[in-house]
């Protein structure tokens, strides 16, 4: 049917790639993509090919209206380099725009690194902010740093290895020394979580930056620990006894 898909590829494990996003993407009319080549490795791997529209950060506005346009006729999936469009990828603008023209939108769920990251840490993942990449230059990731600070909820950013000591050491300067993890190349061979304060992590990739995609895991302000047992069966009880 017409519309713009929203399709989630794998971040590593080519594995991870959904039958149903294989299945739209087989039958989409074309692909919107980052990067040809990319998307290209990913259709041979499962044995198709589809015609490809490039749609990156660069091209963005000049080719959007014309993907609008295709809209009311063709089937269109949007697919980024790796994991959920639209997640510090192109993409919400597309969106925007189909909704505005009336054209259908759905979204083929899957892998994510910010969530996976999450679920790797082991820090409280009741409540979390994912606040993408830091900014590269250090008084704009002071800045950055500063604004999330009150926040109560775990923190989930995306960084490089070369930036990565550099960024954890900023972090536990503008946060406090709050526990935190790095999870790199997740879903591929050398998969790794690596859990402590964010100072011992800084300066545990200080001498040797790590290879490889990361996102970096910080959590929550004071009270890091959840609620025992014990106490939320009390605060449930509460919670309950108020209710009419
Ligand atoms: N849209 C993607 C998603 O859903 O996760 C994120 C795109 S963003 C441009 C790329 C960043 O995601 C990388 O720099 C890294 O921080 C993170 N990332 C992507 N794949 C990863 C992986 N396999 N392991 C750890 N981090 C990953």
């Amino acid at each position: 049917r017409p519309g713009l898909y929203i399709v989630a590829t794998p971040i590593g494990n080519l594995g991870d790639l959904t039958p149903r996003a294989a299945d739209i993407l087989a039958r989409a009319d074309a692909i919107a993509v980052e990067d040809s080549r990319v998307t290209a490795k990913l259709l041979h791997h499962i044995g198709i090919k589809r015609p490809m529209i490039p749609y990156h950060d660069h091209n963005a506005d000049r080719v959007r209206p014309g993907l609008i346009a295709r809209l009311g006729s063709e089937s269109i999936a949007l697919v980024s380099d790796a994991g959920t469009p639209l997640i510090s990828d192109p993409g919400y603008k597309l969106v925007r725009d189909a909704r505005a023209a009336g054209h259908a939108v759905t979204t083929l769920p899957g892998p994510c690194a910010a969530i996976a990251a999450i679920t790797l840490s082991g820090l409280p993942s009741d409540r979390f902010l994912f606040a993408g990449f830091l900014p590269s230059k250090a008084g704009a990731r002071t800045t950055a740093i500063a604004e999330v600070a009150g926040i109560r909820a775990t923190l989930i950013f995306y960084e490089s290895g070369p930036r990565l000591s550099s960024a954890l050491a900023a972090l536990a300067e503008g946060l406090g020394d709050r526990d935190a993890a790095v999870a790199r190349e997740i879903s591929k061979t050398f998969e790794e979580c690596v859990t402590g304060t964010l100072s011992a992590l800084a300066a545990r990739y200080a001498d040797a930056p790590p290879k490889g995609e990361i996102v970096i895991v910080v959590g929550p302000p004071g009270e890091a620990e959840p609620a025992s047992e014990a106490e939320a069966d009390v605060l449930l009880a509460e919670a309950l006894a108020r209710l009419p």
